[in-house]
């Protein structure tokens, strides 16, 4: 089957989706093709956006200076990232969350993300339906009142191309069979590759994939990378794993505790190894746990702390994340974890021991040491913030035995701050646009945390100026 558009995006997630409505709103003629059966990708999980100088924030008074977050951006990745297309993302962000919001996108707030972050940038909507659900809702109904044309379950294949290597169209796999859909401009979008294993190995050398589990959300297996690469396009050379720890999967509760400060982390010799309260910056807590022998964390807590976190559980990342119901889930969930082996209750340090597998001496001696520091108000070893130093004496103690997820990758195809593809010579591949985790420049080898939102805000802002890029130089 054959089919003419003049625009055509592959991958309809959370970048895909922006740049069919920017797209569309100028009018071009814009197809979606997405490999699964709805669109939305991982654009669906989102619980906050990034974005300076929004409505919100004026609203709010919160003073977002840009100059200030591009410097903190770019000194963060070491200057290792693309200062063009960090600079037109930061500068496009505060005007994208109030186009949203004219989409129908109720922001309710703009929070911290991390503790005392100045300014925040985190805008989120009520818990009921989180930013990207709404996001990708507001913007399907869009293309549909624009005519976007959506093909669900057509894969994207092979880009067409034409003598001169310009890009003139696609081939789509479906159920029935292929299309070869022609166009004037692509926009892949497809989201990274956190589902091909070869690729994972390829651009993450040296990453222990296997000891590393998998946290919520889609794993696109990077098809756009690789049409692109076909086509004559270059990596860009950075790639960052978005991936957090300490995380357990199945027991979604014990996250009301797991995300906590005062908690002392062990490794499997019965040792701290962190600064506990890292756990605020999710990628490098990653780091952290993942050094330590086979990634294997237990996290250990006391009854007192657990009945501090019931009481007033204010100071902890999940209170953005996590489901609202989730402490009348938490009696059962504890049983059920204990039952699985995953999470121990236990009277005595030399229990704790047995639970980690490792020499009693060894736990009884980091818990004395840590409590310790907590009596001195200094961390010895770690330089953990006083205020997060409250020691263990009494039990019973809990130890939840938890590891690493990852989510998405970031990073992927050298591109301008048109978001054009670039080729070895870096000259645009005529007609190849590439937005989302699919292109590469805008985070380093560490996820940029404190730009809190920015996997889903540069997402969206790179498929909005890539659609209204593509438009502009439509042949009409
Ligand atoms: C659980 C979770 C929570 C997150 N929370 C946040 C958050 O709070 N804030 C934040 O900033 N970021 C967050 N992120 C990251 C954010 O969701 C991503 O950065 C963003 O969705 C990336 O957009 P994208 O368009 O590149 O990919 P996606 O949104 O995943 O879209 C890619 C689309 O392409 C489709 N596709 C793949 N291959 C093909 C093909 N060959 N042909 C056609 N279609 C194809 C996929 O099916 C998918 O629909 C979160 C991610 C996850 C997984």
């Amino acid at each position: 089957m054959k089919m003419q558009t003049e625009i055509l995006i592959i991958g309809g997630g959370a970048s895909g989706m922006t740049a069919a409505v920017a797209a569309a709103e100028f009018g071009a003629d814009v197809m979606v093709a997405e490999a699964n059966a709805a669109v939305g990708g991982n654009g669906l999980f989102p619980r906050g956006i990034f974005g300076v100088d929004s409505k919100v924030q004026r609203k709010k008074l919160v003073f977002a200076d840009r100059d200030q977050i591009f410097k903190d951006c770019m000194n963060y990745s070491h200057w290792k990232i693309d200062g063009r297309i960090i600079r037109t993302l930061i500068d496009k962000s505060g005007d994208t969350v109030d186009w949203l919001m004219d989409k129908g996108v109720e922001f309710c707030d703009v929070v911290h993300h991390i503790p005392n972050q100045t300014p925040e940038v985190f805008h989120i909507t009520e818990a009921e339906e989180n930013v990207g659900h709404c996001v990708i809702r507001n913007l399907k109904r869009i293309c549909e009142e624009k005519g976007v044309r959506i093909l669900t379950n057509a894969k994207g294949k092979t880009l067409l191309q034409n003598a001169d290597g310009s890009v003139c169209g696609a081939v789509c796999e479906t159920k029935d069979g292929e299309v070869t859909i022609h166009a004037q401009k692509v926009i892949l979008c497809t989201g990274g590759f956190a589902g091909n294993d070869e690729m994972v190995e390829q651009y993450y050398p040296g990453f222990r994939r296997e000891l590393v589990g998998q946290g919520g959300g889609m794993r696109h297996p990077g098809d756009g990378i690789r049409m692109a690469l076909e086509a004559g396009a270059e990596v860009e050379g950075n790639f960052t794993m978005e991936a957090a720890a300490p995380k357990i999967k199945g027991y979604e509760a014990l996250n009301l505790f797991l995300g906590k400060p005062y908690n002392v982390w062990l490794n499997s010799f019965g040792q701290r190894f962190a600064d506990e309260s890292i756990v605020y910056n999710f990628a490098v807590a990653f780091n952290a746990c993942l050094r330590q022998p086979d990634g294997k964390v237990w996290v250990v807590f006391n009854q007192a702390m657990l009945d501090q976190t019931l009481s007033d559980g204010k100071d902890m990342i999940e209170t953005i994340h996590m489901p609202p119901n989730v402490e009348e889930r938490l009696a059962d969930t504890m049983i059920q974890a204990i039952t699985d082996g995953v999470l121990c209750k236990a009277d005595t340090y030399e229990a704790l021991a047995d639970f980690i597998g490792c020499e009693a001496e060894a736990v009884k001696a980091s818990m004395e040491e840590y409590n310790a520091f907590c009596k001195a108000g200094r961390d010895g070893w770690f330089a953990k913030d006083k205020r997060y130093l409250v020691s263990m004496e009494e039990g019973p103690y809990y130890a939840i035995k938890a590891g690493e997820d990852m989510l998405i990758t970031h990073g992927g195809i050298r591109v301008n701050e048109r978001f054009e593809a670039l080729n070895a010579a870096r000259r645009p591949i005529e007609n190849l646009y590439v937005a989302g985790v699919d292109f590469g420049g805008a985070d380093a080898d560490v996820y940029n945390v404190v730009m809190s939102g920015h996997g889903f805000g540069f997402a969206v802002n790179s498929g909005r100026i890539a659609g209204e890029q593509a438009v502009k130089t439509l042949t009409r």
